[in-house]
């Protein structure tokens, strides 16, 4: 049985996988305690990341919220244009590591699966990357890219043919190919240890905040905001700050107004199993997962990292949800405001952080995470506003 938050969390897997993530999280221990991994860990954050990305004041659109003062948490910058960067440099090394030639991943939007294939190229990792149909139809130019960095995009027919579907595709070719084979998993989520290793090498994110906060303002900001989708952009600001003061907001997507489910696995969801970890899983009567449904297909996930889990049911973090109209408004603040063009998924907690600062004073700050940019995007925002002008 793996490390659990609370009562969530685990490792509900087939015995064939329980050696590898054995020898996964023992790697995981022995890098973090090793100068030299960390030494070549933080050398490649920098030069082949762009680490530290900056902590970057939004005057125009805090004026819009007519509140408190609202930074940025520029991960947008980084190579590869989102947090996902932060995971596959860190899983990469360990596969290095563990002296594995083959990277496998599975990939929604396609977000992870370039970061994956990007840092296999630069590791020089054989990368097979696992898509559902339905989503390599609708990212045609993250499959294009992927191509191009080397990886090997592995169509996936079953079920919905999303995501879901893909991630069981990946395990499936684990189990299979364990000794040569790393399974790079995208988010905090799935058994343990990944939800802690995940976790782990996203966290550089709150204590930058941290730090450039103490710089910027000379203290900790009242309220830190990020957007929940497997949680790993999330986790990874809110851990270096939970045993804080500071007042922490997840934001998931509400989907379409009227929706049932949207992908609001915290707010709507039970807990269950979903992909070998206890967490909060949105289901229907008879356990069946949901048909999840949002604007922003990074945020388009039945399940939740299982650490989230036990925060929202602790209270440490507040997890509300945003509908897709309340992301695509806040897509063009920020672009009409600031000169950003955001990812949907971190619309979501812009829109949130927002709203909060309206109900605050000019003397408070809030920083919210701003996951990734929105060239990926351009396609469905143009859409909706041709349906509604
Ligand atoms: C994938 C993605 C997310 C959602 O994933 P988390 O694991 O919840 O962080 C959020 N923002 C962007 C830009 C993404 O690419």
């Amino acid at each position: 049985m793996g490390r659990r938050f609370g009562p969530y969390g685990g490792a509900y897997v087939p015995e064939t996988l329980v050696p590898a993530l054995a020898e996964l999280e023992a790697a995981w221990r022995a890098a973090r305690a090793d100068p030299a991994f960390r030494k070549e860990h933080a050398r490649l954050a920098r030069t082949l990341g762009g680490r530290p990305t900056p902590l970057h004041l939004a005057p125009r659109l805090s004026a819009r919220a007519g509140g408190a003062r609202i930074w940025l948490k520029r991960e947008d910058l980084l190579h590869t244009g989102a947090h996902k960067f932060n995971n596959a440099l860190g899983q990469g090394l360990l596969t290095v590591r563990m002296g594995k030639p083959r990277l496998i991943a599975e990939t929604g939007a396609g977000q992870h699966g370039v970061a994956t294939a990007m840092i296999g190229a630069a590791l020089g990792l054989r990368t097979e990357v696992y898509m559902g149909e339905v989503d390599m139809a609708r990212q045609r130019p993250n499959v294009e890219r992927m191509q191009l960095l080397g990886a090997k995009v592995v169509p996936v027919r079953s079920g919905s043919r999303t995501l879901k579907d893909a991630i069981n595709a990946a395990l499936r070719d684990w189990i299979a190919n364990v000794r040569t084979t790393h399974y790079l998993l995208g988010s905090a989520v799935g058994p343990h240890p990944f939800p802690s290793i995940v976790a782990d090498f996203q966290s550089v994110i709150g204590k930058e905040i941290r730090r450039d906060a103490l710089r910027a303002f000379g203290r900790l900001p009242e309220l830190v905001v990020a957007c929940v989708g497997g949680g790993s952009n999330a986790i990874g600001t809110f851990k270096p700050l939970v045993r804080s003061r500071v007042e922490l907001l997840g934001v998931e997507a509400g989907g379409p107004r009227g929706a049932p489910w949207g992908a609001a696995s915290l707010s709507r969801g039970r807990p269950g199993i979903l992909h070998g970890a206890f967490t909060y899983v949105l289901q229907d009567r008879e356990g069946q997962i949901a048909p999840t449904e949002s604007v922003s297909a990074g945020l388009d996930y039945a399940g939740v990292g299982p650490e989230h889990a036990w925060l929202r049911d602790s209270g440490r973090v507040r997890y509300v949800a945003v509908h897709d109209d309340g992301a695509l408004r806040a897509f063009r603040w920020l672009a009409e405001d600031e000169g950003i063009l955001p990812a949907l998924e971190p619309s979501h907690a812009i829109y949130a952080a927002v709203k909060e600062a309206s109900r605050r004073s000019p003397d408070q700050n809030i920083v919210v995470t701003l996951s990734g940019r929105g060239d990926k995007d351009l396609e469905v925002v143009l859409g909706a506003a041709r349906r509604r002008p």
